[in-house]
């Protein structure tokens, strides 16, 4: 018997994403990373620097061609390494002493751990296959520890937290990996309003294309927060939501760059007699991921497919794993 769902308006969270775009702001040069790659050649014994510079200017310059305009994150497919952060700041923080958040990290590998079989068996429906490098207990290299002296659960991670611990390039190299993407895990209490979202970010510099290697796409998942009033903690859902972002599928709840407001009050009346909800429409509290549908438009946007019946209906946006396709 089909389940009465009045959880459409009570139980399901909108989460809320800024999307996978690049920030502006950050004040370096461009050529910052020419200039890191100089300075690791000569400190690594090259006879001279002028040449020094032009072989990394080269080289830089090839592996920018080499960018996918995906980004680092590039396709839903293939070996992807999530690198974890455990991000600490002025308002919430870490401390693995103690077992409450001994505790906390395993319910975060869990969760992580169903969202990622969830999202490799919905590739799998559709051919391919995608495998995830994150277990930071098999290997403590895809996790780290990082404290600023910001807020965290506002403030969106700073490029030194990547250049610091792990940059795209490095983690490619590796673990092999054909995209990378990095989340960052914020202890947030109650108090906090701030929702779990997905971004991306080009450390060195100062906004603009989303084409060079150190692109750093992350979601920041903020542990608790309250909504309406309400007490809502990220569960497996939370993180498939936001890392869906990051490989290019949109909110269905509300219209965008690439949801028009017509489909987005079609999903609303479409939703509220589902029987689960779309993953990309809302998430239920105590619901796990297993429980959201994957729709023919979350494949679509995802790259899994190239033609979706309610994309053409709707006249909605262009997958952007298609125009990588036609480049
Ligand atoms: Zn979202």
């Amino acid at each position: 018997m089909k389940r009465i769902v009045s959880w459409i308006l009570t139980a399901v969270i909108l989460v809320c994403c800024a999307g996978c775009t690049p920030e502006s702001g950050g004040t370096e040069e461009p050529d910052s990373g020419i200039a890191m790659l100089v300075a690791e050649q000569i400190s690594n014994g090259a006879v001279c620097a002028l040449d020094t510079l032009q072989t990394a200017r080269e080289e830089y310059e090839k592996e920018v061609e080499a960018c996918s305009p995906l980004g680092n994150a590039g396709e839903l497919e293939g070996r992807i390494a999530v690198f974890t952060i455990f991000a600490s700041g002025s308002d919430y923080s870490w401390d693995f002493s103690m077992q409450e958040d001994l505790d906390q990290r395993a319910k975060c590998l869990k969760d992580l751990s169903e969202a990622l079989a969830y999202l490799a068996d919905q590739t799998a429906r559709y051919g391919k296959n995608v495998e995830f490098l994150y277990d930071w207990e098999e290997d403590p290299g895809l996790a780290a520890e990082y404290s600023a002296k910001h807020p965290m659960a506002n403030t969106a991670a700073s490029k030194e937290i990547a250049y610091g611990l792990a940059t795209p390039r490095q983690l490619k190299e590796t673990y092999g990996a054909d995209g990378v993407i990095y989340l960052f895990i914020v202890n947030t209490d109650y108090e906090n309003t701030k929702k779990s979202h997905a971004n991306s970010y080009e450390p060195g510099k100062a906004g603009g294309e989303a084409t060079l290697p150190d692109l750093i796409e992350y979601v920041k998942i903020n542990l608790r927060y309250s909504y309406d009033s309400e007490r809502r903690d990220a569960q497996s859902s939370t993180y498939a939501h936001e890392i869906l972002h990051l490989f290019g599928v949109p909110d269905l709840y509300e219209a965008g760059t690439l949801i028009t407001q017509e489909y987005a009050d079609h999903m609303q009346a479409v939703m509220s007699t589902a029987y689960y909800p779309d993953i990309m429409y809302g998430v239920v509290t105590g619901w796990s991921v297993r429980n959201h549908m994957f729709s023919e438009v979350d494949a679509y946007y995802a790259g899994l497919t190239d033609t979706c019946a309610d994309v053409e209906k709707y006249g909605l946006g262009k997958s952007q794993h298609i125009e990588t396709d036609q480049d």
